[in-house]
């Protein structure tokens, strides 16, 4: 399942957003996980672990490796999250390679580890790019820990067929887990798209627009324009009573497609009733506003749905600083009120008068 650009970036964003917290925690894992193979390693060979204990290689390893993973955990960015991921991985396998003494035997209990860390995080990154490079370095560190420890043709020809096995494992892990999480995310997009806009007209349906616009309300500073336009059909039941409900659906959906037509600039289009709308349009005085939904009004009266076509009242209301959405959208119906009032198929902008 491959996404546009666009999409790929907000989908690797969500998805590094899930794991993110999981994901600070198990990169702390790495340095403590070498010192934990390094005491088995000296356990299990036998070995003193003071030759391990006194290398400067030991402690450096520490603490590049715990140095990467705390900054890692302060990483908001998911591919700098992922390439410092893959960096971490890579330095912790050449960490263990370099802890292997040769003709030691340490090695016949590090090499599943190289093979098997490529397995384990081949889930966890979001694109493809970076599974492969992740394996190709943990293989390549595998080699690195075999011609250290100068291993036998044996242990390099089962450590070649295992690397093959691995990636391919690897590979086929991320892919099945890739595929069921991008999955997820489409169900996610969906569904959050339902909840949002109304389903016969895909403006906003009347909660996102209360939601969204009480939100424009909060960001917008006193003396910054913006205006609400109430919009309601005319006389639409004869739409409906005479054409029938389809054809009244229809051509909600055609006066619903020439409001989407003006969307973008932050204006934000919902419909809050039947066939009634309601438009925040930011950066307009009311002046411009009646005269933009004017010409907007115009368009509507010249749609025509099998036969049947409509006009169209609306109220305008500027917005005061500090005036909260409910407040405007009420000024903005008292106007649409009046001009239902003055004979309809016009535009009213609110003034102390339409109140009364
Ligand atoms: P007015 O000019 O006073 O607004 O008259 P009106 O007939 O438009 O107003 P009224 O409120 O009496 O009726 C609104 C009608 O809108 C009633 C209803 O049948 C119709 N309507 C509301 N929602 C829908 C819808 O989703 N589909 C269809 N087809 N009609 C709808
Ligand atoms: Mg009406
Ligand atoms: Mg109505």
């Amino acid at each position: 399942m491959v996404f546009p650009p666009e999409r790929e970036a907000v989908y690797v964003r969500r998805m590094f957003g899930w794991q993110r917290a999981r994901l600070r925690r198990l990169v702390l894992l790495a340095p403590f996980l070498l010192l934990f193979f390094i005491a088995l390693e000296a356990l299990l060979m036998p070995a003193p672990i003071g030759a391990w204990l006194r290398a400067p290689a030991t402690w450096v390893s520490f603490t590049v490796l715990l140095a990467i993973a705390i900054w890692m955990r302060s990483l908001r960015d998911a591919d700098a999250f992922a390439w410092a991921g893959v960096a971490l991985q890579t330095l912790f396998l050449l960490a263990c390679a370099l802890s292997t003494r040769p003709g030691h035997g340490g090695l016949a209990l590090l090499l599943p580890m190289f093979v098997a860390t490529p397995l384990v995080t081949a889930p966890f990154w979001a694109r493809a790019r970076t599974v492969v490079v992740a394996v190709l370095l943990a293989y390549a560190a595998g080699g690195f820990a075999l011609w250290h420890s100068a291993a036998g043709s044996t242990v390099w020809l089962a450590f070649g067929i295992q690397a093959v096995v691995g990636a391919i494992v690897a590979l086929a892990m991320h892919a099945t887990v890739d595929h069921a999480r991008r999955s997820y995310f489409l169900a996610e997009e969906e569904l959050a798209q339902r909840a949002q806009l109304d389903a016969l007209t895909s403006v906003l349906n009347r909660r996102h627009f209360i939601e969204t616009g009480e939100a424009l309300l909060m960001h917008t500073r006193p003396g910054h324009a913006l205006t609400a336009c109430f919009l309601d059909l005319d006389h639409f039941k004869r739409v409906n009573d005479e054409g029938g409900h389809r054809v009244g659906d229809k051509l909600l959906a055609a006066v619903a497609k020439v409001l989407l037509e003006l969307q973008g600039a932050g204006r934000l289009i919902g419909r809050v009733g039947g066939e009634e709308f309601a438009l925040l349009l930011p950066g307009m005085r009311a002046d411009e506003a009646e005269a933009f939904i004017e010409r907007v009004c115009e368009r509507i009266a010249s749609l025509s749905v099998d036969g049947f076509s409509c006009t169209a009242s609306v109220g305008v209301a500027e917005w005061h600083a500090g005036e909260t959405l409910s407040d405007l959208l009420h000024r903005a119906d008292l106007a649409l009120l009046a001009a239902k009032r003055a004979g309809r198929n016009r535009v009213v902008q609110w003034s102390a008068g339409v109140a009364a």
